[in-house]
């Protein structure tokens, strides 16, 4: 029986085909414009990292870590996770002599592996596991050894059985605390990746501020809707250095507030907060910790549970039950430190001399623990309940926590998918071109002037759609007409004797007929768009 089955992309992933491709390579090409215009530079990144990295920067208890991540486990075999299962789980391996030979097996199928894998690359050569594949299979023989004893001379079987297991709980222990493998994530976003490639590259003795966008897919295991994917994809910036001037901030909101222009994303919102630092924040994590303890009967479940966890996040609470006492918590503009607030004063200076509006919003937390002083988000149109299209903020502090030197941080994410579903909602989206010529050729004779005048129209930068099989006039330019071809090249036995070119522009039917040269400036000003 033949397989029936349709294969489907996986739940909370999607296609993204052309047309609309081809709208999501204007958007991303317009953000390196833009970005570039700015002096930044681009930066690609794995799209897979150790899980710690994640746990450690964007925070344990977060949504994100906490349930989100597609984790996997990153080694050449299973088999050694297999065994070293077997050789624990098994009570039965103690006080059970006889076992040995099994057991040396097993243990000269572990170190053989463990050895090629060392070998190979594929395993870290850690002390341990140099010491495992070393002492392992003596370890073995010595089993074997005490089966054979403990079968010849059962007189002494108590001292025998206590011998076995000490050779047993030596192999345990060998074998315990080795590293099998890395555990490893998709990356759910992109800054903690660009801090650790910033450090391991040693980064921080570059000149000045470094300036990095990165462009690609992130994961998230999120319930999905409309706006909300599995593989989502960002363009995310950053700017690392000694420096936290206000003006940074200012600058880098300024460059996305830009860049949604050029995209045609209307009717934006800026939202910008203060959460405060590492002096000031835990004194009103704490007073918000004990108001909400007093007001914990009348929180939903997810309220209650962050009141221990994360109570800013409360603040993010979209229950409308909720709304009424959040209203009334404390507000962190309240009490943040002399530091802090100049800092968050001068941010507000700088968006106004550069004529940015925004609205500052105490409730905007923002869920990732890196964050410090500035948080922003932008809100779209047309998204319904995931209108956040943006989100971003100042993570001093953060690189260092990854074990790199003191540096500031800030950046911002974009979400792309929302980004142009609510472009596209607005009708903003930009007419791209299709492709431009359609060569309609008929005879044997006109097939290789049909070769050779597409290949230089091509080389002129005119996109060019070439049949590979012969067609009647009239079925190809039917063709040309469904495809969206601009013109159709009209190539047939006639055109080839007299070497002119009957060009059809297939809006008005308006035919010319022109030598080769006259074709190729033609086409050529009119990509330019120099021709009305
Ligand atoms: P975050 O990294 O959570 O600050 O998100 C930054 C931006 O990425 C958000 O404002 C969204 O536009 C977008 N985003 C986050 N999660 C998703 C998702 N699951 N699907 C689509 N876009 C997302």
């Amino acid at each position: 029986m033949a397989e029936t089955k349709q294969f489907r992309a996986i739940k909370g992933t999607r296609d993204i085909l052309p047309p609309d491709s081809a709208v999501w390579d204007w958007f991303e090409r317009t953000a390196r414009e833009v970005f570039e215009s700015y002096n930044f530079g681009e930066i690609r990144t794995p799209i897979f990292e150790e899980t710690r990295l994640f746990a450690r920067s964007v925070g344990q208890e977060t949504d994100i870590v906490s349930k989100e991540m597609y984790r996997f486990e990153l080694h050449g075999s299973s088999l050694l996770s297999a065994i070293r299962v077997e050789l624990f789980e098994r009570e039965a391996w103690f006080h059970n002599p006889q076992a040995g030979s099994t057991l040396d097996w097993l243990i000269r199928v572990f170190a053989g592996e463990l050895r090629d894998m060392m070998q190979r690359g594929d395993l870290a050569r850690t002390p341990e596991s140099v010491e495992a594949a070393e002492k392992l299979e003596p370890l073995g023989q010595a089993l074997i050894r005490d089966q054979k004893e403990f079968e010849a001379k059962k007189d002494h079987a108590d001292l025998l059985e206590d011998r076995f297991n000490a050779n047993v709980q030596s192999v345990r222990h060998l074998i315990r605390h080795l590293d099998l493998g890395e555990q490893v994530a998709l990356r759910p976003e992109a800054t903690a990746s660009v801090c650790r490639a910033y450090i391991e590259n040693g980064m921080h003795t570059r000149p000045g501020n470094v300036k990095l966008y990165n462009i690609g897919p992130m994961f998230r295991r999120e319930r999905p809707q409309k706006g909300r994917y599995r593989q989502f994809y960002q363009v995310d910036v950053e700017v690392l250095g000694q420096s936290d001037a206000p003006g940074i901030d200012a600058e880098v909101i300024e460059m996305l507030m830009e860049f949604f222009r050029r995209v045609g994303l209307k009717k934006t919102k800026l939202h910008v907060n203060s959460i405060g630092d590492k002096n000031c924040r835990p004194a009103y994590v704490e007073l918000l910790r004990e108001k909400l303890r007093q007001v914990k009967d009348r929180l939903g479940a997810d309220s209650q549970r962050r009141i221990e966890t994360n109570p800013l996040r409360v603040l993010d609470s979209k229950v409308p039950e909720e709304q009424e006492i959040i209203a009334t918590l404390p507000r962190i503009s309240e009490h943040l430190c002399d530091a802090c607030r100049e800092h968050f004063s001068q941010l507000k200076r700088e968006l106004a001399l550069r004529g940015i509006q925004y609205e500052e919003n105490w409730r905007l937390v923002r869920g990732l623990d890196y964050y410090t002083r500035t948080t922003f988000e932008v809100t779209a149109e047309g998204l319904g309940s995931q209108n956040a299209v943006c989100g971003g903020g100042r993570y001093d502090g953060l690189v260092e926590l990854l074990g790199g030197p003191p540096t500031k941080g800030i950046g911002f994410a974009i979400g792309t998918d929302r980004a142009i579903l609510s472009i596209q909602e607005a009708g903003s989206a930009p007419k791209l071109p299709g492709s431009g010529v359609y060569v309609a050729w008929m005879g044997q004779a006109a097939y290789p002037a049909a070769i050779g005048i597409a290949r230089k129209l091509r080389e002129a930068g005119v996109s060019v759609e070439l049949p590979a099989e012969e067609m009647k006039f009239k079925k190809s330019l039917g063709l040309a007409d469904k495809l969206g071809a601009r013109y159709a090249l009209i190539l047939g036995e006639d055109e080839v004797a007299s070497k002119t070119y009957t060009l059809k522009r297939l809006a008005d039917a308006e035919q010319m007929k022109l030598r080769e040269a006259e074709l190729l400036e033609y086409l050529e000003s009119e990509r330019r768009g120099t021709r009305a």
